[in-house]
């Protein structure tokens, strides 16, 4: 991760097709279009790669979040479980729609504990929301398992791990819907752009409505069509598909090498008892997109990922003290901080946060860093680094 380091002569020639037409839509204007159809082409090549009836791609991954919630009927009031280390998208997108995130706490994993997201469920639980947070998974077995006693939905947010699988399965192709991200900073980038994965005929029909203004896509006069329901303008443009059709094509060369580069630093770091890296759940295979571990308390990590900074170390996160993907500093949304009035419901739903504590999460994330793993290094670059990353965890133990 990311992908646009290796932007290039494939996404170039690609985006070429769009610009040769002048065609920026991804609908209608069919006899402008000379055959190219980047956004149409991205979605079969997503529903191939990642092995799922159903791919609807839309403008960012916060709105996939939103959209596949929204098309298995998620909203005022219904709550939806999801893990306190995330990117703020998780609860942005619950929140779009009237609904009620609720934050539990994550395990090992760095993702969703289960035995806190059974503790969480009240009778206005509607879905539980794993993220799969950098490059690996949580444990979803028993995530389903809970989900089938309960009756509710699996919604799988793997923004941060295309390319990874759980028991021979891509990720996001799993739960009732997934969803991915495009963004400029993922394994694989359209620029901005997302896309919402199911395996459900409705929950499809109404992600690709609820995309475009309701629009029913029959036939092929746009003027023509009717609303079946309200929704929304979410669509992505034909340059961003272009670029992410590029992409998606080099995606098992971006994790071979990421897999590569991981290996040699994950493998430095092994000669330090004091490290233990993340759990991945049992059948799951990473994408290699960041190496993440555990040091012995929050002290340590804190010099330690102050040192790596210093010492050109980059792109290593200490989440315990960043603004984007940790409760502890999601101080706007605490105070609920809004341009505008939130609902009664959704005011009365989040009061939580002005008791609730993570002291699982603060153990984990205090004590954890995770390091981008990028595709651009030579390899005499990754074990520079993976040298001077023991030299300076080995300082401080
Ligand atoms: C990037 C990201 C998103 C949001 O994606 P955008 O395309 O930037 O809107 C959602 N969830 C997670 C975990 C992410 O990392």
């Amino acid at each position: 991760m990311p992908g646009f380091e290796l932007f290039g002569d494939a996404e170039r020639k690609e985006l070429n097709d769009v610009l040769d037409s002048g065609v920026l839509m991804r609908y209608g204007f069919d006899g402008m279009r000379k055959g190219h159809w980047k956004a149409k082409e991205l979605e079969q090549k997503l529903q191939d790669s990642l092995q799922v009836k159903h791919a609807q791609l839309v403008s960012s991954g916060t709105a996939a979040v939103t959209i596949a919630l929204a098309s298995a009927g998620i909203g005022a009031g219904d709550e939806v479980i999801m893990p306190n280390f995330t990117f703020v998208a998780s609860f942005e997108a619950i929140m779009m729609l009237g609904a009620v995130p609720i934050l539990v706490d994550i395990d090992d994993t760095l993702t969703l504990d289960p035995k806190a997201v059974k503790e969480s469920i009240t009778s206005k639980t509607k879905a539980i929301m794993p993220v799969h947070m950098c490059g690996s998974m949580a444990n979803l077995e028993a995530l389903q398992d809970i989900c089938k006693e309960h009756d509710l939905l699996l919604i799988e947010d793997s923004s941060q791990a295309t390319g990874a699988t759980y028991k021979g399965k891509p990720l996001g192709s799993i739960g009732d819907l997934g969803c991915l991200s495009l963004d400029f900073v993922k394994i694989i980038t359209a620029g901005e752009g997302g896309a919402v994965l199911t395996n459900n005929e409705a929950y499809y029909r109404h992600a690709d409505h609820y995309s475009d203004h309701g629009h029913d896509h029959v036939g092929n006069d746009r003027g023509a069509e009717t609303h079946p329901f309200l929704g929304y303008n979410f669509r992505i443009s034909e340059l961003h598909a272009a670029v992410g059709l590029a992409q998606l094509n080099r995606l098992e060369e971006f994790v071979a090498i990421q897999k590569k580069n991981y290996t040699i630093i994950r493998e430095a770091l092994s000669q330090i008892p004091e490290v233990v890296f993340r759990t991945v759940p049992e059948g799951g295979e990473e994408s290699y997109s960041f190496l993440s571990f555990f040091l012995p308390d929050l002290d340590i990590a804190r010099k330690v990922s102050a040192a790596f900074k210093n010492n050109g170390v980059d792109a290593c996160f200490h989440y315990y003290d960043n603004n984007w993907h940790y409760i502890r500093e999601w101080q706007h949304l605490k105070d609920l901080k809004t341009l505008y009035p939130l609902s009664q419901e959704v005011k009365d739903g989040l009061s939580y946060l002005q008791t609730k504590s993570f002291e699982q999460s603060d153990h984990y994330i205090g004590r954890n860093i995770s390091c981008l793993i990028k595709l651009s290094w030579t390899e005499d670059e990754v074990r520079n680094r993976a040298s001077k990353m023991v030299e300076i965890i080995k300082s401080y133990l």
